[in-house]
């Protein structure tokens, strides 16, 4: 896999504003789900004035609707380890900090945190790690398996996906093996100079990370994401080049990525870097319309290291999933640790959860796609035929209903039910409406994990 930074960068200084009626043609084209080519992608980042920016956003906002509905699915991160051996001149774990105090959790400490994180009534976990010889895949699967095998009351996780180091077909084939939900990967940037400068040790092979997909679609891993970290190189190629990147694994794979995260950079402890390229608010949920039009299918994902408000915008924009109630350092759900970087998102998941139901979303604590192997090129047929909203709103709202039983105040629990009762009504099928109101009674009576 190779980026084509002279096309890229080809295409943005070619690139032109759109005007009104050629917006109006891109949106429209957009509006049919089929994605976007990279030049008309351009034209999108390119548009300025709020009343342009207000029909991109309206155009990804009935796109997200009509794909994902108003779900929101939600998410913690768990830190294992904070040790690494690369020197990421923006990530507070960069071995050159040695003022900070490393850790790495004990398999007793694996359960105790995620015991805090199941009792938040999280369903999934996104486990990360700095890269290191004592946090070897070994290790990793063996907290994976810890973690799987947590239960707190009527409380368990039930996808554990993963944000590592790149590595070996071997070491991925043991991360298929134990069961994890979905590989995620950043490529940081896709600038091969920029990329060069910021990066010492073995993350500074560019190869080894923008291929490492491949060698987890070889170990039989088709669930995989992928990412930029923005700030680092000129947004406009970041977003060209995850493109790029996406379209080459699905024309040689026949799987895009099942996710793109979006993080930007945050200050950190002793990190003095601080970004080339800041990204403004306002460009930042551009850049998250155009990829909900040029990727319609592949999930978004959006991290606390975003405040609530902006949060609020991006959910209605084309965000389908969100961290919440997060700490970013290994130990951080019970004691104040110093965390990879600054988080701006505080909340706890049940005013997390409040904001959404206020805001019209249905937040989801569902994984039932991987556990029916609805994932890679099946979920991507699900998908395309529109049969997300059938299972998934469902799913979302019995698992919703879980969080509201077994761990929501009781201003919570009041506009969950409201929420749900609402989500109910737009569920087409009757007879998978009946079903789903059937199984919130079992749900009530003590029943847990209903999906379809
Ligand atoms: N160590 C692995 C790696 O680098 O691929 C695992 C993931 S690392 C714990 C998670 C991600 O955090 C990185 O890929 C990077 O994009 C992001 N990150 C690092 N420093 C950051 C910062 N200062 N602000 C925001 N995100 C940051
Ligand atoms: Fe280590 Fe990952 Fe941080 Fe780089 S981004 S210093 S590899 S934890």
């Amino acid at each position: 896999m190779t980026i084509d930074e002279k096309k890229i960068l080809g295409i943005l200084a070619s690139t032109e504003p759109p005007d009104d009626r050629r917006l109006g043609c891109i949106l429209a084209r957009a509006m049919m789900k089929k994605g976007l080519s990279l030049e008309e992608a351009a034209e999108l980042l390119a548009v300025s004035g709020s009343g342009q920016q207000e029909k991109l956003f309206s155009a990804a906002g009935r796109v997200k609707e009509e794909i994902y509905g108003n779900r929101i699915v939600l998410f913690a991160p768990l830190y294992l380890s904070d040790h690494c051996v690369n020197d990421c001149a923006y990530c507070g774990f960069h071995s050159s900090n040695l003022a900070l105090r490393r850790r790495r959790l004990t398999m007793e400490a694996v359960r105790g945190q995620t015991g805090l994180i199941i009792q938040m009534g999280h369903k999934r976990i996104l486990l990360e790690a700095g890269e290191h010889p004592d946090t070897s895949i070994d290790y990793v699967c063996e907290a994976i398996r810890a973690i799987y095998g947590t239960k707190v009351g009527n409380g368990e996780i039930r996808r554990v996906n993963v944000n590592i180091a790149a590595t070996d077909v071997e070491d991925y084939r043991k991360l298929k093996e134990v069961g994890i939900g979905t590989y995620q990967l950043f490529q940081e940037t896709y600038h091969r100079e920029t990329y060069g400068k910021l990066h010492k040790g073995p993350k500074a092979d560019y190869e080894r990370q923008i291929s490492a997909h491949e060698r987890a679609f070889a170990a039989g891993i088709d669930d995989y994401g992928i990412g930029v970290l923005f700030g680092l190189y000129d947004h406009r190629f970041e977003v060209l080049s995850l493109l790029a990147h996406a379209a080459y694994m699905e024309e040689k794979y026949g799987v895009g990525p099942h996710t793109i995260s979006v993080p930007r950079f945050r200050p950190a402890p002793s990190v003095v870097y601080s970004p080339g390229f800041p990204v403004s608010d306002s460009d930042f949920l551009k850049l998250i319309a155009v990829l909900r039009l040029a990727v319609p299918y592949t999930g978004m994902i959006l991290s606390t290291r975003e405040p609530p408000e902006l949060r609020k915008k991006a959910f209605g924009i084309g965000i389908s999933q969100a961290s919440a109630g997060s700490k970013t350092s290994p130990g951080g759900y019970s004691a104040k640790e110093t965390g990879q970087f600054e988080i701006s998102d505080r909340r706890p998941v049940d005013e997390v959860v409040r904001g959404m139901c206020r805001q019209g979303l249905l937040p989801s604590f569902c994984t039932a796609c991987y556990r029916s192997k609805r994932t890679g090129e099946a979920f991507m047929k699900l998908a395309k035929a529109g049969n997300i909203n059938f299972l998934c709103r469902p799913n979302a709202v019995l698992t919703f209903k879980e969080f509201i039983v077994d761990y929501a105040s009781p201003a919570a629990r009041e506009e969950g039910e409201k929420a749900i009762a609402r989500e109910l009504e737009r569920i087409g099928d009757a007879e998978r409406k009946e079903e789903t109101k059937r199984r919130l009674g079992r749900i009530e009576k003590g029943e847990r994990d209903l999906y379809f």
